[in-house]
């Protein structure tokens, strides 16, 4: 069970997931939790003040979250024995963080500055189910989630690791860890991307081979579309591992973009249920494709569009491993991409070596950089011979000027690349033309 920064954002949410984490006889739930939230944007904050080499602002920030947090424990314990153990245990946290203003500041010491909201609400959490008398033990996630030298999840040592540590602790009905945070190859605190609590569920779900992952969230379930943006968005009530994926992947930011992965692996079904709306539905996810549904639409922001043109060598057999082992040196991938036979358009999302990559490239063509793009993407049964919805969706682009068109890579996309100007345009039409007609 994984509940996000709103699900644990004050002190009555934590009382209320206490009372939701808490097994049936005989069973033992795992519990995954986020920083309280708007505790981890702070964190950011300071850091940022830090790598400024501004400690005024850092400690500024430093003691307004203070404060907060210390008022969160007057309304979160009962009795002065766990008020005293918490204030103790904030006081030195926020001693630690004010230690950073004094030193040296690196992404090393960024990394161990995001860790402190998660270490936070697992303790106060772990902390308030003591006082109640539950049986509960806080697991520390340092321990057990590890990344390898490419930066992705160890999931053989998160599996030895989780084992490990419930064979050490037996007899809790509840273990609770904390999300996002990790060790690296090196060692070093780390963590999974922003959003990585989800992550984390799933990685170790999937590693205990749990009936079921559920991510409890502020709404229930995966929408249609993105309800930011679009109005009168739908709950889907259950989705396909890959359509899931996709959406994640895809920017539905009410998953991690690559926490399904595990729990594919594993076949573990993973549930999204709401905090706030405990009996709603919410959204299941598992091995079953229904046929003949599209199911949700999701953007992905901040893509930039590459485009090589080379009349000379696009038809030479070689050129495209040329062009995308430039990427591969680079370690950035690709999301999405379209050829034609004088050249080709792709998309890439990170661009911290997107200098370096386009100067290789003009060895082979020439090149041509398009910012500030958006992948739009339909997600559903877009199996080639369940005719129709392509159609359907390009209709939708009637008035949008689209720049790239992708199908066929897998059964279950369609994506369209605009600017992200057009975004919300498109994600409207989109839902008039596939859900409102
Ligand atoms: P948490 O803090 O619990 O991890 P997030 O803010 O990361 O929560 O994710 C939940 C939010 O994702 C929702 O409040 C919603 O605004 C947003 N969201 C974006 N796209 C979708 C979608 N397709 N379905 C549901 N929620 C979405
Ligand atoms: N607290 C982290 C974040 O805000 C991780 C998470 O909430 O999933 O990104
Ligand atoms: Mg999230």
């Amino acid at each position: 069970m994984k509940f996000g920064g709103t699900s644990v954002g004050t002190p009555q949410r934590m009382k209320e997931v206490s009372e939701l984490i808490t097994p049936a006889a005989g069973e033992q739930n795992f519990v995954v939790l986020s920083a309280m939230s708007g505790t981890t944007n702070s964190l950011v904050e300071i850091s940022d003040y830090l790598y400024k080499k501004n400690p005024e602002g850092a400690n500024t920030i430093i003691n307004k979250l203070e404060h907060k947090y210390m008022q969160h424990v007057e309304a979160l314990y009962s009795t002065d024995e766990y008020k005293q153990k918490t204030r103790d245990f904030l006081r030195d946290e926020f001693n630690y963080l004010r230690s950073f203003t004094k030193i040296m500041f690196t992404s090393f010491e960024e990394k161990v500055i995001l860790a402190q909201g998660e270490i936070i609400s697992t303790n106060m959490v772990t902390n308030y189910l003591q006082e109640c008398g539950k049986k509960a033990v806080l697991l520390n996630a340092l321990d057990i989630v590890r990344t390898d030298k490419n930066a992705e999840p160890d999931f053989n040592y998160i599996r030895e690791k989780t084992e490990e540590q419930l064979k050490r602790n037996p007899d809790y009905d509840i273990y609770l860890t904390q999300g996002f945070i990790c060790r690296n190859a090196y060692g070093e605190i780390d963590n999974l991307l922003r959003g990585g609590s989800d992550y984390t569920a799933c990685l170790i779900g999937a590693a205990l081979h749990s009936d079921e992952i559920q991510i409890w969230t502020d709404i229930d379930g995966m929408h249609n579309n993105d309800p930011r943006i679009v109005e009168h968005t739908e709950p889907v009530r259950q989705l396909y591992f890959e359509e899931a994926a996709e959406l994640a992947y895809f920017g539905a930011k009410i998953l991690h973009p690559t926490c399904i992965q595990p729990a594919k692996f594993a076949g573990v079904p993973v549930r999204l249920l709401n905090t706030m709306d405990p009996s709603a539905p919410g959204t299941i996810i598992n091995n079953e494709m229904q046929h003949g549904t599209i199911k949700a639409v999701a953007a992905k922001d901040n893509i930039v569009c590459i485009q090589i043109q080379s009349s000379r060598m696009l038809l030479a057999h070689g050129f495209l491993r040329k062009v995308f082992e430039i990427f591969e040196i680079y370690k950035t991938s690709i999301d999405m991409v379209c050829t034609s036979e004088v050249g080709v358009s792709l998309t890439i999302d990170n661009t911290s070596h997107l200098a370096d990559i386009i100067n290789e490239l003009k060895k082979y063509g020439t090149v041509m950089v398009e910012e500030n793009m958006c992948i739009i993407c339909v997600v559903g049964d877009l199996n080639s011979s369940n005719i129709g919805f392509e159609a359907k969706a390009c209709l939708a682009m009637e008035q949008i000027p689209v720049r790239m068109i992708s199908y066929g890579g897998s059964n279950y996309n369609i994506s369209f690349l605009v600017e992200s100007d057009y975004k919300k345009q498109t994600l409207q039409a989109l839902q008039q033309s596939l859900f409102h007609n």
